[in-house]
């Protein structure tokens, strides 16, 4: 087939299939359907980028994708389609293996893209997706492969190469999660104006459209506004007449009816408290905050989901221990998974040297990120019984998680409680990262340079600013530490709020 007549059957194909309901719908819809809207009606009018983060995703996909081909064209001549022309061709032809096809039913206005379409010993084909996902359980991978299914209107299940090396088939169970999607895409298609939804911190906060929708969320005082305010407790809220932060502030907590994700006293005690530090930018303690005795050594780690073993790989243990000057940061470093081990029994090491220097001390970090990477590590390498390993994660353990100790005793003029939520605050922690842009996801994109990079002086340039950027991280839980010091003495004004 030349070059041109490739071209011209791509533009029949994009044109055909503008406005047609596709796989890669899912994702977006699953997350929040007035994004779809947006991205169906609004087409261009916004720029929507690709992070670093995305594209990298991207590419380690594509990888995985190139790396499953090689393999079944070792089994089968393996086709390339170049349309859903030439796709319908290859599969009259029953050739045994189609590349990238693109499926097609008009009728239901339904566009498709498998990966791969397998032929089957009973003559019909099957599609198959490659995913970097370790589990086809999650909703975009089941509305996806659904929909091939949909369109070759055959019984065979549908495959799906996961990330870790399995094979996982879905079959009709797909179906009624399918039938829900399509009647929701076409009622979207068919609006002139865009839905009506709620904000989501975890959500908003990475999306292309985030100044356009958050002004308005702001300016109708949406209770989802609050940290702890589900979107499905918002709506609950609003059929009773609590739609704004303002009513929810004057709320009292025995007036408000249980509804989804905002049961009992505590929780919409804690709501109410979120929506008066909200509207006045004040803190207020629930309980004194607990910190443990001994002397602190702040922890973070920096790890690699993109892995060839498809483990996550640990390529900083990062530490910061007394005096805490930016002298005192001290760490384990990895070049790559070869040394995963060797970064393990070393980060071990240092614990067993501070543990030597220090008769008690506290390995402090924010989120469960490091207990569990510990706990998973143990297991890797069979070392659940190893001492360290077992005073790591048993009852006296050194570890402490700050996250848990400022959730749980302290309500802050904030929508989410990430430690750069927290720290950066101006009027709370007031911490500041030297790199702006830093953040987890940029440490993995720096590391995936840092091991594609063959200038000694690239490499270390890469490497030096994830290991700044690690150092503020632990800088910054040293400040949080103060912080909440200083809350315990009283030098910090909160509003007491006994339970
Ligand atoms: S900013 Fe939030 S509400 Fe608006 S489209 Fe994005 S995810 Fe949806």
């Amino acid at each position: 087939m030349l070059h041109e007549s490739r071209q011209q059957l791509l533009t029949t194909d994009k044109k055909a299939t503008q406005t047609m309901i596709k796989p890669s719908d899912a994702s977006v819809w699953a997350s929040c359907i007035r994004r779809v809207w947006l991205d169906k009606h609004q087409a261009g009018q916004v720029n929507i980028g690709v992070s670093d983060f995305d594209q990298l995703l991207r590419d380690s996909g594509l990888e995985y994708e190139t790396a499953v081909l090689t393999k079944l064209q070792q089994q089968y001549i393996v086709h390339k389609a170049y349309s859903i022309k030439h796709t319908r061709e290859l599969m009259q032809q029953h050739v045994p293996v189609i590349y990238q096809g693109r499926l097609l039913d008009e009728q239901q206005s339904l566009i498709g893209y498998p990966d791969f379409l397998i032929l089957h010993e009973s003559g019909h084909y099957q599609a198959a997706d490659v995913k970097l996902s370790h589990s086809a359980n999650k909703k975009s991978i089941q509305i996806q492969l659904g929909l091939y299914r949909r369109i070759l209107n055959n019984q065979l299940p549908a495959l799906v190469f996961l990330g870790d090396g399995n094979t996982a088939t879905l079959g009709d169970e797909t179906k009624p999660l399918v039938d829900r999607f399509i009647t929701d895409m076409e009622a979207l298609l068919a609006m002139d104006e865009q839905p009506t939804v709620r904000y989501s911190h975890s959500k908003c906060r990475i999306c292309p459209y985030f100044e356009r929708c958050t002004p308005e969320f702001e300016a109708n005082e949406d209770v989802s506004l609050i940290y702890g305010i589900h979107g499905n407790s918002a709506n609950h809220l609003a059929s009773m007449g609590l739609s704004t932060i303002t009513q929810l502030a004057n709320s009292c907590a025995e007036a408000i009816p249980d509804v989804p994700h905002l049961k009992g006293y505590k929780k919409k005690h804690h709501a109410i408290l979120q929506a008066k530090a909200y509207q006045t930018g004040e803190i207020y303690q629930l309980n004194d905050i607990t910190l443990p005795e001994g002397m602190w050594i702040h922890f973070d780690i920096e790890d690699n989901p993109l892995t060839t073993t498809h483990e996550r790989h640990v390529y900083l243990w990062g530490l910061l221990a007394t005096p805490y000057s930016f002298n005192d940061f001290d760490y384990v470093w990895t070049d790559d998974e070869t040394q995963d081990y060797q970064g393990w029994i070393n980060f071990l090491e240092k614990i067993d040297n501070y543990r030597t220097q220090y008769s008690t001390f506290v390995l402090a970090h924010y989120s469960n990120h490091e207990r569990t990477t510990i706990r998973k590590y143990a297991e890797r390498y069979a070392m659940k019984d190893h001492a360290t390993v077992v005073w790591l994660l048993g009852n006296n353990s050194p570890l402490f998680d700050m996250q848990k100790a400022v959730v749980d005793n302290l309500v802050l003029p904030l929508k989410g409680y990430g430690l750069k939520d927290i720290c950066k605050h101006k009027d709370l922690v007031n911490f500041q990262w030297q790199d702006e842009d830093s953040g987890s996801q940029w440490s993995v994109v720096q590391f995936s340079r840092f091991l594609a990079a063959t200038d000694p002086h690239a490499k270390l340039k890469l490497k030096n600013e994830i290991l700044s950027y690690n150092r503020d991280d632990v800088m910054a839980t040293r400040q949080l530490e103060e912080w909440l010091r200083n809350i315990n003495s009283s030098k910090i004004r909160t509003i007491k709020e006994m339970n």
